[in-house]
């Protein structure tokens, strides 16, 4: 293991991440496979940065905080979707067309 970074091949400051490892002289990850950077295009402001950092180091902007819905998520909202159905007026023509939708 060798720091893409700062050349640093110091065990005892690279710290094995599985398929990264990171520097910590200088915060710098490298890919363990290709000895390369890991680095990623910030959406945000277009520069590099480090993919697997919380923040972009040079904008701020955090990525990947859009965590997927869990299946406690989903059973969830098909409990108040049922309990909304329920509740409906029989004769609300909405009620109908939800209906309709849900069967196609
Ligand atoms: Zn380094
Ligand atoms: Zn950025």
């Amino acid at each position: 293991m060798k720091c893409a970074n700062c050349g640093n091949d110091n065990p005892k400051t690279l710290h094995d991440e599985g398929d990264t490892f990171y520097c910590s002289l200088c915060c710098h990850r490298t890919q363990t496979a290709t000895g390369q950077d890991d680095l990623i295009t910030c959406p945000y402001c277009g520069r590099l940065r480090d993919r697997k950092a919380f923040q972009c180091m040079w904008c701020g902007n955090t990525i990947g905080q859009n965590i997927p819905p869990t299946k406690d998520d989903y059973a969830e909202l098909d409990r108040s979707l049922t309990e909304f159905e329920e509740n409906m007026d029989n004769s609300n023509i909405r009620f109908w067309k939800l209906r309709d939708k849900k069967k196609q």
